[in-house]
């Protein structure tokens, strides 16, 4: 695993400098500057905007989608139609390990007795696997997303796996995504349409009502707020890497 040697001080700089260029961002990962850089995106409800961004700069750039084989077929095809449509060559998918699924999730309802234990095995050890490649990610987290997202820098550590994550797009709000999904012309996810603000699983994923948080449909009635593919702060959020 490539592990990136940048100094934490030059990551907050970096962070100060690039706080509302999200492209200068981009372009200075996609140079190489923290060794191999890939793109992770959901497909989900605004991720069009990164996406498009990160095309103009450089299409051969790795986009990684994590396939938790529980995804919404509106996703699915989503996934399909923006990466052509965008024009990147180098796309990967990255899913479950199959034995690893027969084993402890063989119906297929792990989500509902242990969330936590299923992102792990549907979303964070494919993720783990898909990176291992590379020492740093691009993720589209914004910081109004969620309380635990209000603190989000523009380059950041994940402490566990040493990889560097860059999020251009910290500082957007919901107004900032419009506008620049209408100024683009940019297909929307589907279920956008249908009160999906934040779109995950299928099962762990429901619409939004008129005046709640757009996370409100995820894992609704349960505590859990993150997949557990990122980390706040210092608490490790990640599972174990394989
Ligand atoms: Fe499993 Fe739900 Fe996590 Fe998807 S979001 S991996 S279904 S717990």
């Amino acid at each position: 695993m490539p592990r990136d040697l940048t100094h934490q001080n030059d990551l907050d700089s970096l962070s100060t400098r690039f706080e509302f260029d999200p492209a200068g961002a981009i372009l200075y990962a996609s140079e190489g500057r923290l060794g191999p850089t890939a793109l992770v995106s959901s497909f989900g409800a605004d991720s069009a905007v990164l996406l498009h961004m990160a095309a103009q700069i450089n299409r051969s750039m790795p986009v990684i989608l994590i396939d938790t084989l529980l995804l919404f077929p509106e996703t699915v095809a989503y996934h399909k139609e923006l990466v052509a449509w965008l024009g990147f060559t180098d796309v990967r998918r990255t899913e479950p390990d199959r034995v690893e699924l027969f084993l402890s999730d063989p119906d297929g309802r792990l989500h509902d007795s242990n969330p936590d234990a299923c992102c792990s095995l549907r979303k964070s050890q494919p993720l783990n696997r898909a990176l291992a490649p590379f020492a740093s990610w691009i993720s589209g987290r914004k910081r109004y997303q969620s309380s635990s997202r209000t603190r989000l820098q523009v380059f950041e550590r994940d402490p566990l796996t040493g990889l560097t994550k860059i999020n251009p797009l910290a500082h957007f709000s919901p107004a900032d995504l419009n506008t620049y999904m209408d100024r683009h012309d940019l297909p929307r996810h589907p279920l956008v349409a249908h009160g999906y603000p934040s779109i995950g699983c299928m099962p762990c994923t429901s619409a939004v009502r008129p005046g709640e948080h757009i996370r409100a449909g995820r894992w609704r009635g349960q505590p859990k707020t993150e997949c557990g593919i990122h980390f706040v702060e210092t608490t490790q959020m990640r599972g174990a890497r394989r």
